[in-house]
């Protein structure tokens, strides 16, 4: 038994937070960008009181949460020096992505398209070529972008731009990869060509799409992680959430308003089914585009990889898939986290 005395306490850190999933718990580092599977009452021990009470964990527990830095010991009267942090998150741009898909013979519509979003505080921009585009079609292009668009210093304009330089042509030993300019900021940590475009299966979740850090985690308390102020411009000057996503509106209608009603923007994860069950849903990129079931519930018309209810992927030896495992499991629902 690990014991304290009277005037200690361990103290669960502030930016360490519980998050707690059907079947197990995780606990994040947010400071060290990495996270712990935890069983699922240690989540909710953890989660109800910061002061950690030694005797509701076992002494491997304790020794763990200490040895990764999750708690520290203080003297009581040291508590009021380490306040809970409260994750929140700040937009600081208008629409912090937005994804062109180009067709080297619209370069005027797509002129104008750029034209009419620089009206709004933009935090990168990126490029992806039609899939029918050669090299030798696509000259015009690359040069157009490189000098109507990716020069943000000489139009004094503060954001990034860069090209997608995947399929189908390969630029990389071009100097057009002079285009790509990528400054390491969240957005742009989001852009994976996997997931944005093409008829690739871009909503499956993997594990190599998990991402943690303080300013993902806190936009996914109160905003969707990937589609937040997140757009996709087709080749007809038409915006969309995903390339396969329904229009939203015409380039022309972009304004104040039409912005203001995206609301896949506003979707968290606490309020997609399955994904609230899922203790991955604060570091996860899943990209599949939410559909509205009733008012502050939606669903995926695809299931996720992952089955947070066995805590097992795809492929592994014990998967079944949230279907089958709710047939089997009547009781499910009654037996909801708190
Ligand atoms: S169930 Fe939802 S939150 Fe969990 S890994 Fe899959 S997509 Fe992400």
């Amino acid at each position: 038994m690990i014991e304290l005395n009277n005037n200690e306490i361990y103290l669960l850190k502030g930016t360490c937070i519980p998050i707690i999933g059907y079947s197990r718990g995780i606990i994040y580092n947010l400071v060290h960008n990495t996270y712990y599977h935890i069983p699922k009452k240690y989540s909710l021990k953890l989660e109800k009181s910061r002061i950690v009470n030694p005797n509701l964990f076992s002494d491997d527990a304790v020794s763990f949460f200490v040895d990764k830095n999750l708690i520290i010991k203080i003297k009581r009267s040291q508590l009021w020096e380490f306040p809970k942090v409260k994750p929140i998150y700040v937009p600081k741009k208008d629409i912090e992505h937005i994804i062109f898909e180009v067709d080297n013979s619209k370069l005027d519509l797509l002129k104008k398209v750029i034209d009419k979003i620089r009206e709004f505080r933009v935090r990168s921009f990126e490029f992806v070529l039609v899939k029918d585009s050669t090299l030798i079609d696509s000259i015009d292009t690359i040069n157009f972008l490189k000098h109507e668009i990716a020069e943000p210093k000489a139009l004094n304009i503060d954001y990034d731009v860069f090209l997608n330089l995947k399929d189908p042509v390969d630029f990389t030993s071009f100097e057009y990869l002079k285009l790509y300019s990528c400054h390491g900021n969240e957005a742009l940590k989001k852009c994976n060509n996997e997931y944005h475009y093409s008829d690739i299966e871009y909503w499956k979740m993997t594990p190599k799409k998990f991402y943690f850090n303080f300013g993902f985690f806190s936009e996914s308390l109160y905003k969707h992680p990937i589609f937040n102020k997140m757009f996709f411009v087709d080749k007809d000057g038409y915006f969309r959430q995903t390339p396969l996503g329904e229009i939203l509106f015409y380039y022309q209608e972009l304004n104040e308003n039409t912005l203001s009603h995206v609301n896949t923007w506003e979707i968290i994860k606490n309020q997609c089914d399955v994904c609230m069950d899922c203790e991955y849903r604060h570091m996860c990129m899943d990209a599949r585009l939410p559909i509205m079931q009733k008012e502050s519930i939606w669903y995926f018309d695809t299931e996720c990889n992952y089955n947070p209810y066995i805590c097992e992927w795809r492929g592994s030896e014990n998967w079944i898939s949230v279907k089958q495992w709710r047939e089997q499991n009547s009781e499910w629902k009654n037996n909801q986290k708190p």
